[in-house]
């Protein structure tokens, strides 16, 4: 019997895996799909992301697939002109310890596969989908969709935001919806128009919508994510095809740079943009969750990922120091849930700031203006501070 089972094979699960390994534990890895894949899409790794990815010693397999951008611009989208930006160069690495980069999900994903798949203490099974638990004496067995179990001493609940050990646990309602959709794409660098700034991350306000946009796969292509207020309609599908028609409305009157940008992909996916409130029970006994399934968020801060890797660096600590799963599980819940909560909620808040209009929008481009350049690295501090 494996000591702990990992439910989910995603960005969470590996690195929950990972850090269970490196504190003495067996683990086996459960992951519904018949592989181990990340969509195409970017994923932005702050300071704090890049010390998990140290603590858990995965860096090394991802280093060379970042890119450093050189810094994070925000723009009015109409006119294109910059309203602030937070210089990414050596006075951020001095304030912060550490360098800002960005990585296509499934280059982070394969870094995260490569250095489970070298640890002996971690054995990884696909096409294993998890539909609940059942608690057994000194443990619990995972319930599978071909109607078998798995028993282990321990159980990680690391299945995202529809999370199945999270309904089951807490008898969760469906996500919460923002009144977003998010459209994403990624378009290879020799399709990008040259009036485009491919050299940093760029954030563009609209009224009722924002587009972000930066390099990946080594400055290869680029990955683009647009926001819009929109209703979810139930026709729509997690994940699907789009021509993205309703997204390109919202920015009609913006500038040549973002409307040559948006005409560029041939291709759009989109998602509803959804989180859930945060809550205080995370596990019972030898049972806990962790990424999108213990504290999905909305991407404006760019900290989920983020946030499931500072996860499995705290969660490997407490299963180092603590023979009992019940109350390493509960103290890493305790000093985890503070401060996801406090990302959670505030990126929840950023959704309305990013799409204002009127006083609010001049209000917030004000503020944008006073905090543009180092003054803009102590507003992010409680974010990039974090350390193992
Ligand atoms: C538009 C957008 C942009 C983002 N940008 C950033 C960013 O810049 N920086 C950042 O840090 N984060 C970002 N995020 C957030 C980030 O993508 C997520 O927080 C992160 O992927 C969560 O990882 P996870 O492993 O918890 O969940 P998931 O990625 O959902 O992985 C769950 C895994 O579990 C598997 N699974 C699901 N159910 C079961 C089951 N029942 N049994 C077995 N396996 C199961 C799935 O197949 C999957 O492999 C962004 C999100 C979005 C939508």
């Amino acid at each position: 019997m494996a000591s702990l089972i990992v439910a989910g094979g995603g960005i969470a699960g590996l690195a929950a895996a990972i850090g269970a390994a490196r504190a003495g534990h067996e683990v086996l890895v459960l992951e519904q799909a018949p592989r181990f894949s990340e969509l195409g899409a970017g994923i932005q790794i702050g300071p704090n992301g890049r010390r998990a990815l140290e603590e858990l010693r995965v860096w090394p397999w991802l280093r060379h697939h970042v890119v450093h951008p050189k810094a994070i611009r925000i723009r009015r989208a109409a006119t294109g002109v910059e309203l602030g930006r937070m210089p990414l160069d050596a006075s951020f690495r001095k304030r912060f310890g550490g360098t800002y980069q960005v990585v296509h999900r499934a280059d982070l994903l394969a870094a995260l596969l490569a250095a489970a798949e070298e640890e002996p203490a971690i054995t990884l099974k696909t096409t294993s989908r998890v539909t609940g638990y059942e608690d057994i004496p000194g443990g619990i067995t995972a319930l599978l969709q071909d109607g078998s179990g798995v028993s282990a001493r321990g159980l990680i609940g690391a299945d995202g935001i529809f999370s199945r050990v999270r309904a089951q646990l807490l008898g969760d309602h469906p996500p919460r919806f923002s009144g977003h959709v998010l459209y994403r794409a990624l378009i290879p660098r020799a399709e990008v128009p040259l009036m485009v700034d491919t050299g940093n991350v760029n954030l563009w306000l609209a009224v009722h919508g924002h587009v972000v946009h930066y390099p990946v796969k080594g400055g290869a292509c680029l990955n683009i994510v647009a926001s819009i207020n929109e209703r979810w309609q139930s026709g729509m599908n997690w994940g699907e095809n789009t021509d993205a028609a309703s997204m390109k409305r919202v920015f009609a009157k913006a500038c040549d740079e973002l409307q040559s940008l948006l005409r560029a992909p041939r291709r759009w996916m989109r998602w509803a943009g959804a989180d859930r409130a945060p809550v205080n029970t995370w596990g019972a006994g030898p049972l806990t969750l962790i990424g999108d399934a213990a504290h999905p968020t909305l991407p404006y801060l760019a900290s989920g990922a983020v946030m499931a890797l500072e996860d499995a660096v705290v969660l490997m600590r407490h299963l180092a120091q603590e023979s009992s799963l019940a109350k390493a599980f509960r103290h890493y819940e305790r000093e985890r849930q503070p401060r996801t909560r406090r990302i959670v909620e505030s990126s929840w808040k950023l959704a309305r700031i990013y799409h204002a209009a009127g006083l609010m929008a001049a209000g917030r481009d004000a503020f944008i203006r006073l905090t543009s350049g180092p003054r803009s690295f102590e507003r992010m501090a409680w974010l990039y501070d974090w350390r193992p």
